[in-house]
């Protein structure tokens, strides 16, 4: 929801003055925004994205640069993938779409693909917006979408994000088609890269409600175009170059991302608890810099290592402070109160803790089933 006007301009000017005089706001792409639902609790990267910063010249400023983002063979072997599945007007993706979501309907031929090229990123959100409306306008017939721009509002600013694809049913319905570069093998990839692909996929999902509703108010009454929650992820199958497709339910990863953008617009309150004069610019000393990224709260998950450029830091600080949240977030939840590995170890040999704490409790059964197979062992 945008901010009220005085209060977004006030917001901008301290987000401005956060990133550093001169320094030029980094757009938020979906891949980013993504990343924010995977660790949803992050007040660092929340105010951090909020504020444009560019985190992958702050980790290398604060000395633990990122190992984030594809590599340039990777990104090849991508982008030749997706042109073969998408070409000859988009038969195969859309007989992909056909037979794992929409059997029912008639088989896809003929189906429109309109040249959806403007110049710059409102030009052609504007073009996607016109194209969806023009087939709303005339159901009955496959639409494919490449390449379409959506806007999606983030705390106040346009964020503009360019799905893959998206397919527009002979019933009016929308889907997002996900194009990836990682193997469906026997049918399943790698769960945690078919999770990003997801989040990725559930804010192009927002983008697109956000247009199929302003379509439904100008419809005066009539249903508003259906934003499908299954979407399309179309990988290469084994080993080979030859596309697979499996549907992948996002519901899930839409309701925490809706969350979790609904918290970056309280992003002002995050900046507001911050010492006067905080200031994220790479061009700073390291010192000053780690002091106004340390003076953020940060929740340190290994999840982080493949979502946010600020890991490697946020790692070494959580290993030195002892935090238990470097072990992950199944162990963290199972300790309850206890936060640092100091601690744990402390109640597990009985000098701290509440007895009847039942994390206390357990490290104690643990410690004396230990104490107990090393001295058989040593028998
Ligand atoms: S790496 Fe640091 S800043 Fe990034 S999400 Fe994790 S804890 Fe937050």
């Amino acid at each position: 929801m945008p901010l009220p006007r005085t209060r977004g301009t006030a917001l901008r000017q301290r987000l401005a003055e956060l990133r550093g005089p001169d320094v030029p706001a980094k757009a938020l792409d979906a891949r980013a925004l993504a990343a924010l639902a995977a660790n949803p609790g992050c007040a660092r990267r929340a105010i951090l994205d909020g504020a444009g910063v560019n985190k992958t010249a702050l980790a290398s400023a604060l000395g633990s640069p990122s190992a984030f983002g594809q590599s340039q063979f990777a990104l090849t072997r991508g982008n030749a993938f997706e042109a073969k599945v998408k070409a000859d007007g988009g038969a195969e993706l859309l007989r992909l779409v056909h037979e794992k979501l929409d059997r029912s309907a008639e088989p896809p031929s003929d189906a429109r693909v309109p040249d959806l090229t403007a110049t710059g990123p409102q030009g052609r959100t504007a073009r996607t917006e016109l194209e969806l409306r023009e087939a709303a306008a005339h159901p009955g017939a496959w639409t494919l979408l490449d390449h379409p721009m959506l806007a999606l509002d983030v705390a106040g600013s346009p964020a503009f994000l360019e799905p893959d694809a998206v397919v527009v049913h002979p019933d009016g319905g929308w889907t997002v088609v996900e194009i990836k570069s990682f193997p469906l093998l026997d049918g399943s990839a790698d769960p945690a890269k078919v999770g990003a692909a997801a989040r990725q996929a559930a804010v192009y999902v927002l983008a697109l409600e956000e247009v199929a509703a302003r379509l439904g108010a100008e419809r005066g009454g009539a249903p508003a175009p259906q934003v499908r929650h299954r979407v399309l992820l179309v990988c290469p199958r084994d080993f080979s170059n030859l596309p697979a497709a499996s549907a992948v339910d996002i519901r899930k990863q839409r309701a925490v991302t809706a969350r979790q953008l609904a918290r970056l617009t309280r992003i002002e309150d995050i900046a507001d608890a911050l010492p006067e004069g905080t200031c994220f610019s790479p061009e700073l000393p390291a010192e000053e810099l780690t002091a106004a990224v340390e003076s953020v709260p940060a929740t340190y998950a290994p999840e982080c290592l493949s979502a946010c450029e600020l890991a490697f830091h946020c790692r070494a600080r959580s290993r030195q402070e002892g935090a238990v949240t470097t072990l992950g977030r199944p162990v963290r939840a199972e300790l309850g109160g206890l936060t640092t590995v100091e601690q744990v170890l402390a109640a597990a040999r009985g000098e701290a803790g509440d007895p009847d704490d039942p994390a206390v409790a357990a490290l104690r059964r643990a410690a004396a089933l230990r104490a107990e197979a090393l001295e058989a062992a040593c028998r």
